[in-house]
């Protein structure tokens, strides 16, 4: 266990277990330099610890560079639940995580993510008030991450493709959950032309029809030649094996941690796709959750969720001046917003 500790840059990494209801979790708090730690908890069949351990500490990392970049005061965290193999009594589980994050005392707050649902944060949240995004809130994250990627999307598009709106755009989507289901259903409204995919097919070819869409296998969506290709699934899915296969001009995702590695942001910008840094597409669901818990009102929410552009197109800007990936000028730049804050705190 922690094999991965050192080679990760995370401050904290807390370790869960509970024998009654067979809880193994864990929770990582990579900065609280800017305020709490604000993440959300995924509950998955990880292979093993380790893996859970690489995804956490990834995830918790994200956390922290989106919430500096949409000048959020919080810091990053994420929590991981390994899903037991055996029967399970799941309310007992989350009662349990919620146990565990009362134990951190509001250094971190928990969310959605996925893998969970309303109904589990509704069970950590009669262990904790350090919870957001259940039904005593009422907040749903999920709208205004596709809200945030759709803007991104129009910047991305308007940047290299020249395009003003939509129509015809061409659009492969993989992962039709919570963001991906919207996106389609945004994008089929603003008369984009739709491939889409999920690993549930029944489920995607229903959207398919509804939509007008073309249905393809998760494997074949690597392959449609598209504008814009659309990761919003889980991670990794941008890798050596699925770069050289992409036929699309644009990526703009939800997932996190779409590219596998560093090396990957460089490979797409020798294939001249414009990759548009996940953690910035995506950082709408996060920007409700913040200013939700201030009484902000829908309004003021969507008008900041919006001004994702703004931050693309500044950093796109910026790493067409100094010749590095938008990934890599993504990275600096929160590194040196955390840097400016702890600077400022010392
Ligand atoms: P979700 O669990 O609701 O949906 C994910 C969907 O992807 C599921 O329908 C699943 O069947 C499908 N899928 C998984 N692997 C696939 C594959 N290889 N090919 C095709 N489909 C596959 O998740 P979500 O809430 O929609 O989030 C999607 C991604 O966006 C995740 O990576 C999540 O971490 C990230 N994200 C979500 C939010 C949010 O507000 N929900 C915010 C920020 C980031």
């Amino acid at each position: 266990m922690f094999v991965t500790l050192e080679q990760t840059d995370v401050a904290e990494l807390h370790q869960f277990r509970d024998p009654v209801t067979g809880l193994r979790a864990l929770i990582a708090l990579h900065s609280t330099r800017l305020g709490p730690a604000l993440g959300g908890c995924r509950c998955l069949p990880y292979p093993d610890e380790t893996a859970a351990e690489i995804d956490v500490c990834r995830l918790a990392r994200g956390m922290s560079f989106k919430a500096a970049l949409a000048g959020l005061p919080l810091g990053g965290g994420k929590a991981v639940i390994i899903e037991p193999q055996k029967t399970y009594d799941r309310q007992a589980l989350f009662q349990s995580f919620g146990r565990a994050v009362n134990s951190l005392a509001g250094r971190y707050l928990t969310a959605m993510d996925a893998g969970t649902e309303t109904e589990d944060l509704d069970q950590v949240a009669t262990q904790t008030p350090h919870v957001l995004g259940y039904s005593g809130d009422g907040i749903d994250p999920s709208p205004f991450t596709a809200l945030g990627v759709y803007t991104a999307l129009q910047i991305a598009s308007e940047r290299q493709l020249h395009r003003q709106d939509f129509k015809g755009l061409h659009v492969a989507i993989q992962g039709l959950g919570h963001v991906g289901r919207r996106l389609a259903m945004m994008l089929a409204w603003a008369g984009a032309r739709l491939t889409i995919t999920d690993l549930d097919q029944a489920h995607g070819k229903r959207l398919a029809e509804r939509l007008n869409a073309d249905f393809v296998t998760a494997d074949e969506i690597y392959e449609v030649p598209c504008d814009a290709f659309m990761p919003c699934a889980l991670g990794g899915t941008l890798n050596p094996e699925t770069i050289p296969r992409l036929d699309a001009r644009l990526i703009v995702g939800a997932a996190n941690n779409q590219l596998a590695s560093e090396d990957d942001a460089r490979h797409l910008q020798d294939r001249h796709i414009l990759y548009t840094p996940d953690y910035v597409n995506n950082a709408g669901g996060l920007i409700a959750l913040a200013l939700h818990r201030q009484r902000h009102n829908n309004a003021a929410v969507r008008s900041k969720v919006k001004g994702i552009g703004c931050t693309l197109s500044h950093l796109l800007n910026d790493a067409e001046r100094l010749g590095v990936s938008p990934a890599l000028m993504a990275d600096r730049m929160a590194e040196q917003r955390l840097h400016d804050a702890h600077e400022h705190a010392a």
